[in-house]
């Protein structure tokens, strides 16, 4: 993750204008704006139902301690990090959030004991604190692609180089969708390294951020990877050596800034799961998207570092003689210079082996998803909550729905101005349940409830029902003996 930027001083220069009168809103992020947010559009309860799971106290199997355990980290003015924090209900965790107004949420593990009182039981010579749950979670930071994108570097992003998010939101989704892939068995029967069963649907929350955005895998994507306790198959169970195994199967991606070579494909044929990522997303986006939009053989610079991935001299001074000369098409000069590398690798003309792989090798280095490995490694790293504010944009944090990703217009976020903007002109309406559906934000939750919340709090209330009525049957089974 980035560094934010601290202050800029722009937000005296806003103080100032309001003090002159001036009802211009500002734009940028302004601390009286977040208190509003909090006092006004924060969704408190849909967040606290988020992260108790189903243990609202009112099935007898539930865990009403369960949500006490969970820890959330306040980022304050000036980097003050305030962590361990627990909340027993929603009311304490709105009033303490109205409070503290963190320019920062996030949401860390779940712990053996409420981490607000850690101290107390590591003083007691206990120690018993250590995290035993957590969502499992894909970061994504656009700043990682700054090779592969020639519009923006860093933290900045656009709608050519947004797709780039897109995709890998696609094919993550997919992955913790079909879940299949996370099942090794030993010894791999005719070559294959994963068994391919039918597994119950992972539910996928994705995040965008603006410095990365982040898939966080929630419920049940079972298998037997997954960690298992009492009964329950949940990736929030999984240990951080099963976490690092599965996100080791997202990496293809193994470049660095000094290897021109940034994916290695190795083996007798791609994974099952690769080849379908290749074929149903990654090949169609590079090829009628990434080429054009990101010019990537429209200089020299741009198609040396192509040749360069080509393990073979001869091939690649022929391209090189061929796009060095003019050319006399009116085809776009990517498109044409993409279908002769394509050619002359497929043709069977060159010594080296595996040529024709590196036509998806080059594809995939520009285009797979390149995942922070160590975010999705560890139990104890933070989560940026979803419907905070960054505080540099202004803008909300907001849930992508993965299957209208293509939609989703990242330059198009509500910033808290616009949103009180709209506060303003919707007036007050007694009939509205909500703030908040009488703003742009209105969508990005009912979305969070409707496709999100309410399968998640379902899915939790069955397993919950069923391990219930096992323990009846086992102690009505040992009451008979
Ligand atoms: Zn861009």
């Amino acid at each position: 993750m980035a560094i934010e930027e601290s202050e800029n001083g722009r937000e005296d220069m806003l103080i100032d204008g309001h003090k002159h009168g001036n009802v211009a809103v500002p734009d940028e992020f302004n601390v009286n704006y977040l208190k509003l947010y909090y006092a006004k559009l924060f969704p408190y309860a849909d967040m606290f139902k988020w992260m108790s799971y189903g243990n609202d106290g009112k099935h007898p199997a539930c865990d009403k301690y369960y949500i006490g355990r969970r820890e959330f980290s306040f980022t304050l003015e000036n980097d003050i990090y305030i962590r361990y924090q627990s909340f027993n209900n929603v009311v304490q965790f709105e009033n303490s959030i109205k409070e503290k107004c963190p320019f920062k949420i996030d949401i860390g593990p779940v712990y053996s004991v409420d981490p607000a009182k850690k101290n107390a039981y590591a003083q007691s010579g206990d120690n018993v604190f250590t995290p035993v749950e957590r969502e499992l979670i894909f970061d994504i930071d656009i700043s990682d692609y700054d090779d592969v994108r020639y519009c923006c570097s860093g933290a900045d992003v656009c709608l050519e180089c947004w797709p780039l998010m897109t995709i890998a939101i696609k094919v993550i989704d997919t992955a913790l969708r079909v879940a299949a892939m996370f099942h090794p068995v030993t010894p791999p029967p005719h070559g294959s390294i994963y068994r391919h069963k039918v597994q119950r649907r992972g539910m996928t929350l994705a995040l965008n951020t603006f410095y990365g955005f982040i898939v966080a895998g929630v419920v049940s994507i079972a298998g037997s990877v997954m960690g298992k306790q009492e009964g329950k198959a949940s990736c929030k169970l999984l240990t951080n050596e099963q976490r690092a195994a599965i996100a080791d199967y997202f990496r293809v991606y193994k470049g660095n800034e000094n290897s021109s070579k940034k994916v290695s494909l190795t083996g007798p044929a791609l994974h099952p799961f690769l080849v379908r990522s290749y074929s149903e997303v990654l090949e169609h986006f590079f090829e009628t998207r990434l080429l054009l939009s990101q010019n990537i053989f429209s200089t020299e610079d741009r198609y040396e570092k192509i040749l360069e991935m080509i393990p073979d001299n001869s091939a690649t001074s022929d391209l090189r003689g061929k796009w060095q000369t003019k050319r006399g098409s009116k085809e776009d000069i990517n498109v044409a210079r993409w279908e002769q590398l394509k050619k002359a690798l497929q043709s069977g003309k060159y010594k080296t082996q595996g040529l024709r792989r590196c036509v998806e090798e080059i594809v995939f280095s520009f285009t797979y998803p390149r995942l922070d490995m160590e975010v999705s490694r560890h139990m104890n790293h933070l989560l940026k909550a979803p419907f905070c504010v960054h505080p540099k944009t202004g803008r909300v944090c907001v849930p992508i729905d993965p299957n209208h990703c293509d939609e989703f217009d990242p330059t198009a976020v509500p910033t808290l101005s616009q949103l009180f903007e709209e506060l303003n002109m919707g007036g007050t309406r007694a009939y509205d349940d909500n703030e908040w559906d009488r703003t742009s934000l209105g969508q990005s939750i009912s979305f969070f409830r409707s496709s999100f919340l309410q399968p998640l709090l379902k899915s939790c209330k069955e397993e919950m029902e069923s391990s219930y009525k096992a323990k009846l049957q086992q102690s009505k089974s040992s009451l008979s003996w």
